[in-house]
């Protein structure tokens, strides 16, 4: 029988890509979705049997495999089984869901939250459910696709400002039309950058401008902040943030998405939210794995002193050597290679000396800033990261990135 082929610009669209990924593999330059054969212990990857330092990792705290962690999911599954009977409104609803909410809320010094099955579909419903035709959405240049498109899917007005910019940003607050709704979302540490949002400034704004206030923080808890509660600890301006949105599939070794706030606005997601009336929800394992997580943060506070530690070797390291790391003080550590080329060439020699590092390239960033986009974690060992930096360095000398 004869496939059905349809001949238009889909087609064509569909070709396009898979003859570029062909052409990657053929030069070894393809390093999207490797093999990951084991974790070790969170630093520690074997990659088609060779084990690798992980420099790619968002288990920023190195909480994956935790034996406590790993503890929970387990009698979890024992307690409840695999799957949830379908949707929290109908059927779905367990005992640890809110245990799970409970814990997100105290830990981020809210009345309630609410949780999703990705971080994606949480930024997707939460600012689509809330905006609406009419309403104003700002949203950072860099904020996270997941944002866009929930900004996008609202039908509000949706405006941008430069990152990081806070006088464009005043200017679209005073561009608003003074009756209509606004919500200002932006990370709280940009995920290609690792810079942290001008947060005593965005709050300021907020307030004067009568407009609500959406942090992602994807990228901060645990990072940022001495308990790594995130970005309100981290300025110690505890209770700025209107919406606080989280992710529970990075520093927490799980899956899912979060928002905490007010009781109200938890109250209206709960019945109002798409994601939420019409998707299952998160499977008992993965909740009590987040829900235990979040525990694990409060009792082992070394790790978070670790991670800085850690972090500010590597930058510091990389900018002695002479690389532009950008403005990052975080635990993403971008390595600025220039042309696209360049930053194919340096992921490549160093995931040949056994550094697990990944490109960003164009059109993720601006021609001219492709990078590899290093991540730092509290498993990872002094000794560990000088080797790394020690092949950075080394490829980068070799490929004309540094003299
Ligand atoms: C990863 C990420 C998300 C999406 O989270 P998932 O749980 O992986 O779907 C949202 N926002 C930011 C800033 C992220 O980095």
């Amino acid at each position: 029988m004869d496939i059905h082929a349809v001949d238009d610009s889909v087609t064509r669209r569909i070709q396009a890509m898979v003859q570029r990924v062909q052409g990657l593999k053929e030069h070894d330059l393809y390093f999207y979705n490797q093999p990951v054969s084991e974790i070790r212990g969170g630093a520690k990857v074997i990659v088609r049997g060779r084990e690798m330092g992980m420099y790619a990792s968002y288990s920023y705290l190195g909480l994956i495999g935790h034996p406590r962690i790993n503890a929970a999911a387990k009698s979890a599954v024992d307690k409840y089984g695999t799957g949830t009977n379908g949707v929290r409104t109908l059927a779905g609803s367990l005992s640890i869901h809110t245990e799970l909410e409970e814990t997100i809320a105290a830990f981020k010094g809210a009345e309630a939250a609410i949780t999703y099955t990705s971080g994606y579909s949480t930024n997707l419903t939460v600012i689509s459910t809330l905006m609406g035709r009419g309403d104003w959405v700002i949203s950072d240049k860099l904020n996270h696709a997941s944002i866009v498109d929930g900004c996008l899917m609202s039908g509000a007005e949706f405006r941008r400002f430069k990152h990081n910019d806070m006088e464009e940003l005043e200017k679209r607050l005073q561009q608003a039309p003074s009756d209509v709704a606004k919500l200002v979302v932006a990370d709280a540490v940009f995920s290609m950058d690792g810079d942290v949002i001008d947060f005593p400034k965005i709050v300021e704004l907020c307030r004067r401008y009568n407009a609500w206030l959406m942090m992602d923080e994807a990228h901060s808890v645990g990072v940022l902040g001495k308990t790594g509660r995130g970005i309100e600890e981290h300025f110690s301006m505890e209770g700025s943030v209107d919406i606080k949105m989280g992710t529970l599939s990075k520093t927490i070794p799980s899956v899912g998405g979060y928002v905490a706030g007010k009781k109200e606005l938890i109250t209206y997601l709960r019945h109002a939210s798409r994601a939420y009336i019409f998707s299952a929800a998160l499977p008992p394992a993965q909740a009590a794995a987040a829900n235990e997580s979040f525990k694990v943060i409060i009792d082992e506070p070394w790790r978070i002193a670790k991670l800085q530690e850690n972090t500010d070797l590597f930058i510091n390291g990389l900018k002695a050597a002479g690389f532009d790391t950008m403005l990052t003080t975080t635990a993403i550590v971008p390595v600025l290679c220039g042309s696209d080329d360049s930053a194919f060439a340096l992921t490549r020699t160093a995931q040949h000396n056994d550094v697990f590092v990944l490109p960003v390239v164009s059109p993720a960033v601006p021609e001219g800033l492709a990078r590899l986009r290093a991540t730092i974690t509290a498993a990872h060992e002094p000794d560990e990261i000088r080797r790394a930096m020690g092949v950075i360095e080394k490829a980068g000398k070799e490929i004309g990135i540094i003299q």
